[in-house]
């Protein structure tokens, strides 16, 4: 184990494991077959990697897709470890080069994809190096229960027969029992010891709203995290065009990803993200498989995803380097009308209408969504408020005891006197006060119950109706796909005022920092570790890599925490491994004292890992934005002020919105033509500015969110309330 660490940090850099990754190696060393489970960002590829550099022999490493060995292989021969692998997209040549450099023991690990290794070829080549063990990665794929089934897999299973006294070791995300006992079966594992990590990914924030204003909240999610990258999710190809252009036209840097682009540009701009050419990639759930990014920073869902497994997993993408990272997911009602709509054409049937029942219910929900997503995976969550999801921060914000009371009371009556035989939706709409034709020609708008909540928004209605049956006020009986509203007895009870209801407040969300913000944040200086970025991009341009596989996000940030004055300095920072160090450690400690020098800022802090006591630090502000807000103050123009700090238009009206909170600025002059704030004032007065929206359609959709923004933040500012 001593020489696995000391592995461990020659070549990666890092002094201490993640959680079971010990454990998991250990099973590798004593060549014992194994089957380990750890969440996305879990740390798995170390767990062989490492062993495979202290044993003797070669190591076999199954990988599913081209793009994911190619990348591993690139981490991998950047620290100096020596990796290599085959694939149909390599010459006959470099094939050969490759078997030579294995024959000659200069290859300590080899990727290959299952078909390529299951050939007689490749086993007989395999039979007389003698590998030294099989890891096969995301090796869920064999299981036809789980969402990536490969059958290509399933001829793994002759790796036990065939290399006899050879161990054979599983890694998968995939936590499902029914998953799990298929990898054990399939790849005939023998008496393998089993680790299970937690699914609790602590450095993830979630965040859920009904979706309001698409555009907005997505802009709201994309301000929080300057200048990062980012996924947005959507259902649907069409979705993804649109969202993608509107991006486009507000001056964010993003690219479409879906099934009906070609081949050739798909991978193009899957590459523009991973090599951070553009930020933001806008995709169909088609995207992410074989993503290893580590430096995701965001993930929103603009529309919601099939079931809490997918949800897990393409929200997992977010933050594996482990460093805080956003999960938004935007729902609809409507949203999940359209999978069960493509769930009927599909044939899905009662499994996969279950597990759409069960990513309604937590979207719809009020409670920890940490906790939510642990316990579907079986696991519980210990603790009072995880202090990352929108429900623990406070900003979920409950409807009053005494009015929420009466709400659900009206619910209620509603549903009875819809003799119980309706469902959900049908019923809001009533509620509402909706003349759809199907409402007048039941008669049902001469309900006394009809309008009775007509003030309210009827997505908001909606999920009142779900919060009452997750509390058990009110159930859903019938057949699957025509299930109507009855209420129970402790909803009669409710009724007769017996009980206290929770409803959530719709309320305009205000994003709060989080725990896992502050903390991976702490004393670092950000400008320079916008100027570590820069070199970071330079660097992997010249050399054809990712950013990341030059240095993870956490690196830098640690650079620009500790900022060393020495070169045995920068070798103490996690994740720089002894060639790191002599490829770019005297480069870094350039931009370190030059940064340093000419910014006045001290080197050498003895602050390690960031520890949860300490609050923020005062730095928390990039150069750019500072600069930003003393051209606003000046009453500079966006598109000058832009132009001049170097960020996109999207990024400098956030800087803007920014100061004029910051600075209590009232006068949009600058900004916004006087006369076009006048109208904004009138428009105010008339539908308030808790909504952008409303406005915009009260000024008839001839004024943009943009300027509508700025005159909102400086409106706000005003002595007197605005709206009067
Ligand atoms: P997984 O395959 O489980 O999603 P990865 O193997 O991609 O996870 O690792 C996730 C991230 O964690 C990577 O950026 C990796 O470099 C980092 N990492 C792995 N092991 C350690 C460790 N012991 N200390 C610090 N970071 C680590
Ligand atoms: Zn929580």
């Amino acid at each position: 184990m001593e020489t696995l660490l000391a592995a461990v940090k020659k070549y990666w850099g890092y002094d201490t494991l993640l959680p079971l990754q010990a454990e998991a190696m250990q099973a590798v060393l004593h060549q014992r077959d194994s089957l380990v489970v750890l969440p996305t960002g879990g740390g798995k590829s170390l767990c062989f990697q490492a062993p495979a550099l202290c044993m003797p022999g070669l190591a076999v490493v199954v990988s599913p897709l081209i793009a994911l060995m190619k990348d591993q292989v690139d981490a991998l021969s950047s620290n100096g470890a020596p990796a290599a692998c085959v694939n149909s997209m390599m010459s006959h040549d470099e094939r050969r080069r490759v078997a030579d450099d294995v024959r000659m023991g200069r290859i300590k690990l080899l990727y290959l994809s299952p078909e390529r290794l299951m050939t007689p070829k490749t086993l007989e080549f395999l039979r007389q190096t003698g590998p030294s063990f099989f890891a096969i990665d995301e090796a869920h794929c064999i299981s036809d229960w789980g969402h990536d089934f490969r059958p290509e897999y399933r001829a793994l299973k002759v790796l036990k027969e065939q290399f006899a006294g050879v161990a054979v070791h599983a890694y998968t995300a995939t936590a499902t029992p029914r998953v799990r006992d298929d990898m054990v079966k399939l790849l005939a594992l023998e008496n393998p010891e089993v680790h299970v990590g937690s699914f609790d990914r602590q450095n993830l924030v979630y965040r859920i709203a009904r979706r309001t204003d698409r555009m907005q909240q997505i802009a709201d999610v994309i301000a929080r995290h300057n200048d990062e990258s980012g996924i947005v999710y959507c259902i649907r190809r069409a979705d993804v065009d649109d969202v993608c252009a509107s991006l486009k036209a507000a001056g964010v840097s993003a690219l479409p990803y879906h099934a009906g682009l070609s081949d050739d540009d798909r991978r193009a701009n899957q590459d523009a993200f991973i090599r951070e050419h553009v930020k933001i990639i806008v995709a169909t759930v088609a995207f992410g498989m074989g993503i290893d990014k580590s430096n995701v920073r965001f993930v929103i869902h603009a529309g919601a995803p099939k079931s809490l497994e997918h949800y897990q997993q393409e929200s997992g993408r977010a933050g594996r380097d482990g460093l805080e990272a956003e999960c938004c997911l935007l729902y609809s009602p409507g949203d999940f009308m359209a999978w069960r709509k493509l769930q009927a054409k599909e044939s899905g049937g009662e499994a996969a209408h279950r597990m759409l029942a069960g990513i309604e219910r937590f979207c719809t929900s009020a409670v920890c969504r940490r906790r939510s997503l642990m316990e579907h995976f079986g696991q519980s969550y210990e603790g009072e408020n995880c202090g990352a999801c929108d429900a623990c921060l406070g900003e979920v914000e409950y409807v009053e005891e005494a009015e929420s009371l009466v709400l659900a009371q009206k619910i209620l009556s509603c549903v009875l006197r819809l003799r119980e035989s309706y469902g959900a939706g049908y019923t809001a709409l009533v509620l509402a006060g909706s003349r759809e034709q199907r409402i007048l020609d039941a008669g049902h708008d001469q309900l006394s119950t009809h309008g009775l909540l007509s003030e309210h928004d009827r997505g908001d209605v909606r999920n009142w109706i779900e919060q009452l049956i997750e509390q058990e006020f009110l159930k859903r009986a019938g057949e699957d796909r025509y299930q109507v509203l009855n209420v129970t007895t402790s909803g009669r009870e409710l009724l007769r005022g017996g009980a206290n209801p929770r409803l959530l407040k719709p309320a305009e969300r205000s994003a709060k920092r989080s725990k896992a913000d502050t903390i991976s944040w702490e004393g670092v200086d950000r400008g320079l570790f916008e100027e570590l970025r820069a070199f970071r991009r330079q660097q992997a341009e010249e050399q054809g890599l990712p950013p990341f596989v030059v240095f993870s996000d956490a690196t830098l940030r640690d650079v620009a925490r500790r900022r060393p004055a020495t070169l045995s300095g920068v070798g103490g920072v996690r994740g720089i491994g002894e060639q790191k160090l002599q490829q770019y450690g005297e480069a870094l400690l350039q931009i370190v004292l030059d940064y340093c020098h000419r910014n006045d800022v001290t080197t050498d802090v003895e602050s390690t890992a960031p520890t949860e006591t300490t609050t923020i630090a005062a730095t928390s502000v990039s150069d750019a934005k500072l600069r930003a807000y003393e051209m606003f103050l000046e009453g500079k123009g966006v598109e000058e002020v832009a132009e001049k700090v170097g960020r996109a238009l999207s990024t400098t009206r956030g800087y803007l919105a920014d100061c004029i909170d910051a600075h209590g600025i009232s006068d949009a002059d600058p900004w916004v033509e006087p006369a076009t704030f006048q109208r904004i004032r009138g428009a105010v007065a008339e539908v308030g500015m808790e909504r952008l929206k409303p406005l915009h359609e009260a000024l008839g959709g001839d004024v943009g969110y943009d300027e509508l923004r700025i005159a909102v933040a400086c409106l706000r500012n005003l002595p007197t309330a605005a709206s009067d």
